[in-house]
């Protein structure tokens, strides 16, 4: 007998593949977890339909479960409603910020691609808000890449959408 408690325990180990110090219970994409004698039952909301980093997840909590005994595991993908950077815990974003990145900016929720441009985005290193961006893709698509002009350095953005 497994219970969906121990379940959630062990998720919170899964880490996520692009940024290393967020578990996928920081990102805020496991949706529900079912158990039922030996069957898990999970499912997860993709934070981008088509983003390479969900197979990779999928496998982890796998592999994950499989490492504690737990062999009877599906996990299925819930596409709509779609994930927003609301569902990351608050706990994630500070991880995020000291992780050097910065998180995702509420008001940008509801961002279109116009008002992205417009929006300050916080500098992780000395909170200045007197940023620029420099790319809209970073080390992955989920991210752009911003300037900091008053202490000049680079950083990625977790972007909204
Ligand atoms: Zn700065």
């Amino acid at each position: 007998m497994v219970t969906e408690k121990e379940i959630w325990v062990l998720l919170e180990q899964v880490k996520d593949p692009e940024v290393p110090v967020l578990s996928v219970i920081d990102l805020g994409i496991v949706r529900s977890v079912q158990t039922q004698e030996d069957k898990i039952s999970i499912t997860i909301t993709p934070t981008y339909s088509g983003c390479p980093a969900m197979d990779v997840i999928s496998m982890d909590i796998r592999l994950k479960l499989i490492e504690k005994g737990y062999r009877n595991v599906r996990i299925q993908q819930q596409l709509s409603p779609a994930w927003t950077t609301d569902w990351m815990t608050e706990t994630g974003k500070q991880k995020l910020k000291a992780y050097g990145i910065a998180p995702p900016n509420h008001k940008q929720q509801f961002c279109k691609e116009e008002m992205f441009f417009e929006e300050a985005v916080q500098c992780p290193r000395c909170h200045s808000h007197h940023t620029q961006l420099i790319s809209q893709f970073a080390s992955t698509a989920c991210k752009s890449m911003y300037r900091c002009l008053d202490c000049k350095e680079a950083f990625d953005y977790f972007k909204c959408h």
